[in-house]
């Protein structure tokens, strides 16, 4: 799976209408690599890895593909995502919004620590699809039972590796093993130290290989330079 091959345009991925028109929308024009390897993987149901850096954009590779197939007729959290600190939740939570923009009575929700209960409680209470959330937060909100797990068709691990930076790997293996077990589970990382493979290899049933190397894993909107001095 070479990075480097041409792509493709979004029409040639399997994504719904609502999405189709949102990513024109927002004015996306072609598939970054992550998202044209892993988008068809992720519609036909497969778990997935995916070892990619922020700027990738790996947040669309996982989105697109997961509210394309994603019921707003049904309340309730469908889409679990669990990231490491509040600022991705939130962010990660605006960008299915922008996804999901053409998606009638759709809903995203960011929870996190450090925030009150009550605002993430009316937001679980009106019927929120997505979540996505920090792991001790997020377990707080399962075993108080204001998040449940019954619809959950999917669960992301977002920068997995930082997770485990933070100490938050414990959380994160509680929360896999609360969720039903028919769903399917998405981790995204940077690398990939021992913790992280025993997780992949112990939760992950068969899971697609997406490999972004890092020397094309920086976005094109960042502008790198270097400069050469004179001891
Ligand atoms: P991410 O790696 O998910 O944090 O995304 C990095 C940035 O790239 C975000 O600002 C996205 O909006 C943007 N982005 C993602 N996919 C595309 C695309 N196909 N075309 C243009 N910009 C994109």
């Amino acid at each position: 799976s070479s990075s480097e091959q041409a792509v493709g345009t979004f029409s040639d991925l399997p994504l719904s209408p609502e999405i189709r028109e949102a990513i024109e929308a927002i004015g996306y024009e072609t598939p970054s690599p992550i998202q044209a390897e892993a988008i068809p993987y992720l519609a036909e149901g497969r778990d997935l890895l995916g070892v990619a850096q922020t700027g990738t954009g790996k947040t669309a590779a996982f989105a697109l593909p997961l509210l394309s197939d994603l019921n707003t007729s049904a309340g309730g959290p469908q889409i679990l995502c669990l990231a490491p600190t509040r600022e991705l939740a939130i962010q990660v939570a605006e960008a299915f919004e922008t996804f999901g923009q053409r998606m009638k009575n759709f809903r995203s929700l960011a929870i996190y620590g450090g925030d009150e209960y009550r605002r993430q409680i009316k937001g679980l209470r009106e019927g929120a699809h997505v979540v996505v959330g920090t792991p001790g937060r997020i377990m707080d909100h399962l075993r108080k039972g204001t998040l449940k797990t019954d619809k959950i068709k999917a669960l992301i691990l977002d920068e997995a590796d930082e997770m485990l930076r933070m100490g938050f790997i414990d959380d994160v293996e509680w929360i896999l093993e609360q969720v039903p077990a028919k769903r399917q589970i998405l981790t995204f990382s940077a690398t990939l130290p021992p913790p992280i493979q025993r997780i992949a290899q112990k939760y992950l049933k068969d899971p697609a290989h997406v490999v972004i190397k890092s020397d094309t894993a920086t976005a094109n909107s960042i502008e790198q330079t270097c400069v050469f001095l004179n001891p």
